[in-house]
């Protein structure tokens, strides 16, 4: 037998490091080890165990044995291999985002189905991360013998399994217990298996698919994008369709008709909130074969749910950002709905955009691509205007149902008639007259905690976090300053200046703050509370919008996570809070950021039988952002906002990168960022034909976190090869003037403009 060398990538890799290692494969392991295949591996001087990845396996040749070759210690089986497909996504992401080749694994595959290293014997050995969820099952494997008279439970058991395996449990609910089935083993009449446990996580959710019919302009709508589905090449279509209008029915159209064809559909929702709404519809109209993947998920149940895609037991799955490697095959339909939202973008590494993952597989796929949205992002109207992507439009709300009507409240006026409160007089009243017709109202303030900021009344002295240059903010339930950033508390609060000792005053207003006036003004209102903090445990987010949909309560107060998808037919009234500060943000989306937010939850009112009304407080209600937001005007935003983008140059006129660079002191984190800079130009200099400008350095927008303190480059760009190219020499120079040591980098190519 020839001889294997395997080339793998190894765990806690740099970037400027991430090479591919060569190992002999031994002849115990020779046959079981695939590219894609995990392993562990000695490495480095010290012989260390380090899990790696194999990238290519080779036949030994006298070109590349060398007697100092170290062998493999240890593979995985072979069902826990990346598959070629999801290798390619690894690959992909490791082009497009300079993260490391197992950073990249590890997005791909959740966590329960990587490995770690243990000792057995004292030797280093692989092991699940997760110990193998199983369970027993049994199977018939002969007839019954007549002698001796067999039992009732056993004749039960027999018949029971006549129509297909069944689980332990399946056969315990029906009266038989483990030791009636170890019987009828020993006699051979039964066989016993294990295999994963069958988790199903919407039982409740009764199977109850309703016939669909679609309005008229749904229909064109999908008339228009079926031959794309049914056609055996890659395509990508916007589906623009106002709030209300009916997307979601569209998708279930396109998804009948994926399955009749065969194939399967992936459908991402932006947040985790949203998956409930998403499952419940799906599953009442497709039933069981449906699988769920995000991080509220326990490890168990997303690594259960992953193997049932994995195995070709689901035909749908739902999920946010990670889902797009969910590893279906023969995928014929990707969703992406409300793909606005920058949660469609890791923050961390791999820094990827699902949107340009899902392309990927797409076309990988063959497959039908639809990007959703009442507001769009701006680039992919762009694409979609300019013939990239088909545009299908949706122009009005289903039943011919009004947008809500929108007024303004002036919180200049509020202010000079002396209210303290952030709830004005006139949203109280018509939260009133909500309460009393019994209707239901939505009120967006993203911000939590209770005050924003403490200040000095004398000195000015702001309370800020002492690792991050952030305020703290109040929480009134802990009665603590905490850092939103690192999680700095600081208890208990300080009432005087650690600075001059002066008399301290909180200001501003988050969602705790506005709960308690809500209290005070409408004392018989049923407020719910939902922000990152009340949704801190499991499923709290589906029990809470459960809890609203019953009309258990009558006001939902929440940040932007209460603006996206939500559908109650209840709610007549929303308004909006606390706006300005975001749309005088930082970052060339912030405008964009608002518009959307702004339409979309005053698209949350009036979304059946009841008209709906919105109401929106700011100082500048004459602002042409919140005048379009108001109107629902998407065309003229985007008309203003395309010219903006070109004026600027900024995203889709070219790309939009900013390197960070993060380190412990501030000068050398600053001459480090300097440095990328200079070793960038001189590249770019000798290849004239690469469009870049490249901007900086300067402090990001929060110059120390955790501690450290924070640079950026912006490099505005075309994203292609050469580009990048360009940047992982930049990258392999930087790291040969050992520059990481003083500085780290990251490159973002989703950025706003700050990290
Ligand atoms: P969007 O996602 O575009 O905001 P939805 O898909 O949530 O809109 O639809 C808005 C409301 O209208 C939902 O309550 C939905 O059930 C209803 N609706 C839309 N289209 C139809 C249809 N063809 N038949 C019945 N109800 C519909
Ligand atoms: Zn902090």
């Amino acid at each position: 037998m020839t001889r294997q060398i395997a080339q793998v990538a190894v765990d806690n890799a740099t970037i400027h490091f991430d090479k591919c290692y060569s190992y002999r494969i031994p002849p115990p392991m020779q046959g079981r080890v695939w590219p894609g295949s995990l392993v562990l591996v000695p490495f480095g001087r010290g012989d260390k165990p380090r899990m790696a990845v194999v990238l290519a396996v080779q036949e030994e040749t006298q070109e590349n044995a060398s007697p100092r070759l170290k062998s493999l210690w240890d593979a995985a089986p072979e069902q826990a291999r990346l598959t070629p497909d999801l290798m390619e996504l690894v690959r992909f992401l490791k082009e497009r985002t300079f993260c490391t080749w197992f950073e990249a694994v590890r997005a791909v595959i959740p966590y329960g189905a990587q490995y770690r290293c243990t000792l057995e014997n004292g030797r280093p050995v692989m092991q699940n991360c997760l110990n193998r969820t199983t369970e027993r099952v049994y199977t018939l494997a002969g007839e019954l013998p007549a002698k001796p008279k067999p039992g009732p439970r056993q004749l039960a058991a027999v018949e029971a399994l006549r129509q297909g395996p069944l689980t332990a449990r399946q056969l315990e609910e029906r009266g038989i217990s483990k030791p009636t089935l170890d019987t009828l083993c020993r006699k051979g009449v039964l066989q016993e298996g294990r295999q994963d446990r069958m988790l199903d996580l919407f039982a409740s959710i009764p199977f109850d698919p309703q016939p669909i019919t679609l309005a008229g302009e749904q229909q064109h709508a999908l008339e228009a994008l079926l031959p794309d589905l049914e056609d055996d090449r890659p395509h990508a279509a916007l589906l623009h369709g106002v709030t209300g209008s009916g997307k979601t029915m569209v998708f279930l159209k396109l998804i009948e008709r994926t399955l009749e064809l065969g194939r399967k559909a992936l459908v991402l929702v932006p947040e985790i909130s949203l998956t409930p709404q998403m499952i419940h519809r799906l599953k009442s109209t497709f039933g069981s074969r449906l699988a769920v993947q995000h991080s509220a998920l326990n490890n168990t149940e997303r690594l259960l749910q992953w193997r049932m895609i994995q195995q070709g037991n689901a035909d749908i799955v739902v999920g946010t950002r990670s889902a797009i490697f969910a590893p279906l095959q023969n995928l014929g339909l990707i969703i992406l709905d409300e793909e606005q939202e920058h949660t469609y973008q890791s923050e961390s590494a791999p820094r990827y955009d699902a949107h340009d993952v899902a392309k990927k597989r797409a076309a990988i796929e063959n497959a039908l691509l639809v990007f959703a949205s009442a507001t769009p992002r701006t680039e992919t109207y762009h694409a979609a205007a300019n013939g990239k992507y088909k545009l299908v439009t949706l122009k009005q709300r289903y039943g011919e149902r009004p947008l809500p009507k929108v007024d303004f409240i002036d919180m200049r006026a509020e202010l000079a008639a002396g209210n303290p409160r952030e709830v004005s007089a006139r949203m109280a009243q018509e939260l009133q007259k909500n309460l009393d017709n019994g209707e239901q109202s939505i009120l967006l303030l993203n911000r939590r905690g209770y005050h924003t900021v403490g200040m000095c009344t004398v000195c000015g002295h702001v309370l800020n976090c002492p690792n991050c240059s952030v305020p703290l903010v109040y929480h009134k339930p802990q009665q603590a300053l905490m850092c939103h950033h690192c999680g700095h508390t600081v208890q208990p609060l300080p009432q005087t200046c650690p600075e001059c000792g002066g008399k301290l005053r909180y200001s501003g207003f988050g969602t705790q703050r506005v709960e308690e006036e809500l209290a005070e003004l409408l004392p018989q209102a049923r407020v719910l509370r939902m922000d990152q903090d009340s949704t801190g445990q499991k499923n709290a987010h589906e029990k809470m919008l459960a809890e609203f949909g019953r009309h258990d309560y009558d006001i939902l107060l929440g940040t932007q996570m209460v603006a996206k998808g939500l559908d109650f037919e209840k709610v007549t009234l929303v308004g909006v809070l606390g706006i300005d500060s975001l749309l005088f943000g930082q970052g060339f989306r912030a405008y964009e950021n608002v518009f959307s937010l702004v339409t979309q939850v005053i698209g949350r009112g009036g979304r059946a039988e009841l008209p709906g009304r919105a109401l929106i407080q700011t100082t500048v209600p004459g602002h042409p952002v919140l005048q379009l937001a108001a109107a629902q005007d998407y065309e003229a935003f985007y008309r203003e906002e395309i010219a903006f983008r070109k004026f600027g140059l900024y995203p889709p006129f070219c790309a939009f990168c900013v390197a960070g660079f993060v380190g412990a002191q501030e000068g050398a984190v600053a001459l480090a960022a300097h440095r990328f800079g200079t070793l960038l130009a001189e590249r770019a200099a000798r290849r004239p034909h690469i469009p870049m400008r490249l901007l900086g350095p300067a402090p990001m927008n929060i110059s120390m976190l955790n501690g450290k303190y924070r640079y950026k480059l912006t490099i505005k760009c075309r994203n292609d090869a050469a580009f990048r190219a360009l940047l992982r020499e930049t990258l392999e120079a930087y790291a040969q003037e050992k520059l990481p040591q003083k500085a780290s980098v990251v490159l973002d190519f989703n950025s706003d403009g700050d990290l």
